[in-house]
């Protein structure tokens, strides 16, 4: 397939990105969606009347994760649901609604996990399925944030370039429904013709910059935090500061907040051309399912292909499991999206581990997750099981007062490391005889707790509470 040759080159600082990254976007449309787009334009400007569909169009969608070729690096479930989420309520003024038209599939391929052009045109076109909007999520590679290349018509975003409140699937579903930039002519530090320059008084709004008349002159091709920290001056003199609220520009993320009336008519028109949406799907907001195993408190799970299990939810499309070692969801152990009911899972040695489950509807993934609970993993079965009568571990008193003192008894030489519920280690402390040992709560918060004691021979695990006096 013949590779056009235009270059924009978008750099771009994302907010909550770990590395301060400066990276591309590169989208290239055909001469053929050039064409359209100024032929709509031309519309715009005799005042031809336009008929779009006044209803909410919904928008089939198909989700593509990619990882390197030993299944590393996938985007996250918790921020897809995050970013599906967020896209609905950008495109909400346009009228779209984006709906999961089938289940989230994975492709481990190390240079379509870099976004190298030829993966893009191999790997990727041959995993698109036709009618919706793919999207391709990826996780290395230091060039592109976000790439839409209108001859594949498919969407490529970088996982750090779509972290929680970012704009950049927005601005490239922007370039898929056929918008230009708002500082088209000015890419890759080009300046263009002095005729060609949009000026700020709208003379030439039509046939200057992206064609459109109700989004300002803009000549800032590189990144930019809002408002722009200097002038622009137009061919006759003006000067001014670009709009940092379009999405079709390069300011930062957080200047991000809508689409212009005329780009969203655009928008509308391409959607229309393409005949691939429809006029309903389920988009409510759903209940969290019931959990049925394993029971909160379990002490003894096995970490051997455990079962998690839970009621079905009508009205659902998939189903968000997580489970975390200490309850702590930054750090997830099982992060999946499951259209069955049930998932087998291998966990590993003796810990508490936390879970929880949150049903989406195929149009909405802003839904929540339902109650924590808690079980306890048994790798070994040793651990607790063989500890018994008078050389049993044994904590007092449970629940403890803030005021009074927590003792441990029978535990031996080692280490005790303590833990708040949601994971954190908050306390460790070495046992040097194997006599009681004390520790004094004052100072200490109300919760949950957990007691880990690593002797030579023996591991021992126990939940506590803290109470208010
Ligand atoms: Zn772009």
């Amino acid at each position: 397939m013949q590779k056009l040759k235009f270059i924009f080159l978008f750099f771009s600082v994302l907010p909550l990105s770990l590395l301060a990254q400066e990276l591309s976007c590169y989208h290239k449309f055909t001469p053929k969606q050039i064409q359209n787009l100024q032929v709509f334009q031309q519309k715009l400007q005799s005042g031809n009347p336009i008929s779009l569909q006044k209803s909410t169009q919904f928008v089939p969608l198909k989700v593509h994760i990619v990882g390197n070729s030993a299944g590393v690096g996938y985007y996250s479930i918790n921020n897809l649901m995050l970013a599906l989420c967020e896209i609905n309520e950008r495109f909400a003024s346009v009228g779209f609604h984006f709906y999961l038209a089938q289940p989230v599939t994975y492709i481990n391929d190390d240079a379509l996990n870099r976004a190298d052009f030829d993966a893009i045109y191999d790997v990727a076109y041959a995993a698109k399925v036709p009618g919706m909007v793919n999207v391709y999520f990826h996780n290395a590679g230091n060039v592109w944030c976000g790439v839409y290349f209108g001859d594949l018509d498919i969407v490529l975003v970088k996982n750090s370039c779509q972290m929680p409140m970012a704009t950049t699937l927005a601005h490239e579903l922007g370039h898929f429904f056929g918008l230009p930039h708002t500082f088209l002519g000015w890419e890759g530090g080009n300046t263009p013709a002095s005729a060609d320059i949009e000026r700020l008084d709208g003379s030439n709004c039509r046939s200057a910059g992206d064609g459109f008349c109700d989004t300002k002159a803009d000549y800032v091709s590189q990144r930019w935090s809002c408002p722009l920290s200097y002038n622009l001056t137009d061919p006759i003199g003006q000067i001014f500061k670009p709009d940092s609220s379009l999405y079709m520009n390069y300011a930062s993320d957080n200047c991000h907040s809508r689409f212009s009336a005329e780009q969203i008519l655009a928008m509308q028109n391409d959607l229309l051309n393409r005949r691939i949406s429809k006029t309903s799907a389920f988009n409510s907001v759903l209940t969290p399912p019931q959990k049925i195993t394993p029971l909160n408190l379990d002490s003894n799970v096995n970490t051997k292909n455990t079962l998690f299990k839970w009621n079905a939810v009508p009205n659902a499309f998939a189903y968000h499991l997580q489970i975390a070692r200490f309850g702590d969801w930054n750090f997830l152990n099982v992060d999946r999206l499951l259209t069955d009911t049930f998932a087998q899972v291998n966990l590993f040695g003796n810990w508490p581990f936390a879970w929880r489950v949150k049903a989406i509807s195929e149009g909405n993934t802003c839904s929540v997750f339902g109650s924590i609970d808690t079980f306890y993993t048994s790798e070994q079965q040793t651990a607790v099981s063989e500890i018994t009568g008078a050389n049993m571990p044994s904590l007092f008193p449970n629940p403890v007062r803030k005021d009074d003192v927590l003792t441990l008894t029978n535990l031996g030489i080692g280490t005790i490391n303590i833990y708040h519920a949601q994971g954190k280690l908050l306390h460790t402390l070495q046992a040097y005889t194997s006599g009681p040992l004390s520790i004094q709560m004052l100072g200490w918060e109300q919760g949950v707790y957990f007691v880990e004691f690593i002797g030579s021979s023996r591991r021992f695990i126990q939940r506590f509470v803290i109470q208010e006096n």
